[in-house]
Parts: structure tokens; sequence; C-alpha cells
């Protein structure tokens, strides 16, 4: 796959931009608590926040029923994808990932010097779990599981995972990115914390950016056995990298039930209104278990995504299965109509 990575129109999105779906962020956080969390923080904040970090670690272990000892912090999980990028990249380790997945870790890898095996995606678009751990060798240091996978939004059977996860991970260790696990039905039926409890070699990363709609805010953890916490520390500087009202707005959110049915009542209407607007100009598209929807265009992905820009809407676009298809995050209704009315120029 080709992973248009994009960063100018990203950083350059014009502030007139009518609807900014490019990026998978959720404009409906963070919720009111945190905002006067963060705004009660702001006098103290020439403290450091290690009572808050600590709270928030804990807080964490006793939602999940494990030890705070398996739980790292850091500010997104995208700096601890990058302390295990660092870690198992050494000795020029073999990373097994899906075909298009979320690169971030692999390619950060790649730098290091790890060997990228990159597994093409099912027939519909899943992780290809079989093929995958064919492909499990004695190079092998890690494999890397996004699920849901983005940019598919496709969820694999848990039972399955959990049967993969459990061989593999007696051989090496698997690292399950888990960044959209609350947009499922059952997030705690499927997250792969269960298999960690058990004592397995997993790691599962997690973080506040999506649904808590924390991207700018910046927390995220791992979950893990506590000696790969203790090696994954090496490369990270845990919840020091994260600013105080930042954990006192986490704290606050965690688990907070009423604003994350709200969320997700808001996303779904405004998935099915985008699932409506694609049917009815003759689109298909893949069914997602999250905040974005990748659905196949017809025209070049670079001019669709430019024309997109121009009418003040900012998608992605990806390259695979010998097809251009367009990533489209979810946004809200009046960001979707924006869409819809420039799609159905373009289409
Ligand atoms: N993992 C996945 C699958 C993602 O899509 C993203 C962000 O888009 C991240 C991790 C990193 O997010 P953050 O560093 O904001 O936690």
């Amino acid at each position: 796959a080709t992973r248009i990575t994009d960063e100018t129109a990203t950083l350059a999105a014009p502030p007139e931009m009518k609807a900014r779906l490019l990026a998978n962020e959720n404009p409906f956080g963070p919720s009111e608590k945190a905002k006067k969390a963060m705004q009660e923080a702001l006098p103290n904040s020439y403290q450091y926040p290690f009572m808050y970090s600590q709270q928030l670690k804990q807080k964490i272990a006793t939602h999940e029923g494990i030890d705070a000892k398996q739980v790292l912090l850091d500010a997104g999980s995208s700096p601890l994808l990058l302390a295990a990028a660092m870690h198992f990249a050494k000795n020029g380790g073999s990373i097994i990932t899906g075909d298009p997945s979320y690169d971030d870790l692999p390619e950060k890898a790649r730098k290091f010097k790890a060997n990228i095996v990159e597994v093409p995606l099912t027939a519909d678009y899943k992780l290809d779990l079989e093929a995958m751990e064919k492909k499990i060798d004695g190079n092998t240091s890690l494999v890397y599981i996004c699920n849901p996978n983005n940019p598919t939004g496709t969820v694999l059977d848990t039972a399955k995972l959990k049967a993969f996860c459990e061989r593999a991970s007696k051989k090496v260790p698997v690292f399950i990115d888990e960044a959209y696990i609350d947009y499922v039905d059952d997030p705690q039926g499927t997250t792969l914390i269960d298999l960690v409890k058990k004592g397995n070699n997993i790691i599962v990363a997690r973080t506040f950016s999506k649904l808590y709609g924390f991207a700018g805010l910046r927390v995220g953890y791992v979950v893990a056995q506590p000696d790969m916490i203790d090696t994954l520390s090496i490369y990270s500087s845990g919840a020091f990298s994260i600013s105080a009202p930042s954990i006192q707005a986490a704290l606050v959110s965690y688990q907070d039930k009423e604003y994350m049915n709200n969320t997700l009542q808001k996303t779904a209407a405004s998935k099915k209104f985008l699932y409506e607007t694609l049917k009815k100009e003759g689109y298909e598209y893949i069914p997602s278990s999250t905040n974005f929807v990748m659905f196949p265009i017809k025209m070049d992905g670079k001019r669709f995504t430019d024309e997109m820009m121009k009418r003040g809407v900012g998608v992605r676009f990806w390259k695979f299965a010998d097809q251009d298809w367009c990533r489209i995050s979810i946004g809200r209704m009046d960001e979707m109509q924006a869409f819809a009315d420039a799609f159905k120029v373009l289409a």
C-alpha cells in the first residue's frame, strides 16, 4: 500500500476549512468537564504533575483490574509506539504488520534498521492473521496488530484474535494498537487487556486522542507485563511528558459514560449520513467500526483530495488492492454536509 504522508496538507489546513476530516480527530470533544478541569488546573501548573499522573495510572489500573505497574503513560500513544519501534528494531529485528495498516511504528522501526514484513489484508479488508502467523520466524521481534485497523476501519473477530495472540505471544511479543477500541460495540469484550491480565506477552496501546477528543492535549498509555513496562520505560519519559492540565482533564474524562455515549451517538448519526450520501452517489464503502470510513474512488486519489480541499473539505487518500481510496474521518453534521455538497459535484 502507498500511504500518502501529506503532512503539509494536514499542517497547512486553512482556518477557513469547512470540514477537517483528515486526521481521525473527534470534534465532539474534549468534554465540558475536561475543559473546566483544565481551566481550574492552570493556576497550579507551575507544579510538576507527579501526583496526578499516579492517580491517572491507578484509575486506569483499577478499571482494567490490573496493577498500576502494568501501565505506562505518555503524551499520546505515539511516543509509546516510538519506544516499541526503537526497542524491537534492535539487532535488525523483524516486525510483522498488515498492509495497509497504521504505519507509524513500522516506519519508525525501519529508520532504526528493523526489517518490516508487510502482510496484505484479506478480501474483506481485515488483517490476515493466518498469513501473519506464517511469517513468524527466528528473526521476528514483534507482531504489530492495529485493531480496529486504520485506515480500513475493520475490526477482527475477538475469539480469533485472542487465539492468535495466545499462540503468537509464546514466540514473540504482540503489540495491539487499540486507538479506536472505544468506538466498537463492546470495547470491554474486545480489548486484549484481558490477555495481558492472564500473563501473556502482549502490549496494548490506548489513547485519549480519539473518543475522548484529546488529540491536541496528548494523553496515551500502554498496558503490558511489568518487565515489558520497565523495558519500554527506557525509551519513554512516561507521564513526565504530559502537562498537568492534560492529566487532570484525562482524570475527569476517563470512563465518563455520559460524555462517551453522547459522543458515540453523534458519531453514529454523522456516519449514517455519510453512508447514505455515498450510497446516493452510487459509491460503496468498507463498513467501519471506527470514527472514519474508507471508500473506493473513481478518480486519481491526489486529484480527488485536491479537488475536495479546494471546496474546503480535507480528506486523505490511499492506494491499495489496485484501487484509489478515500479515507474520511467522521465529523460534526455540518462537516458531513460540507463533504456531501462537495462530493455531489465531484462524484
Ligand atoms: N494508533 C493509531 C492506530 C492511530 O490512528 C493514531 C493516530 O491517528 C495513533 C496511534 C496515535 O495517536 P496519539 O499519539 O494521538 O495517541
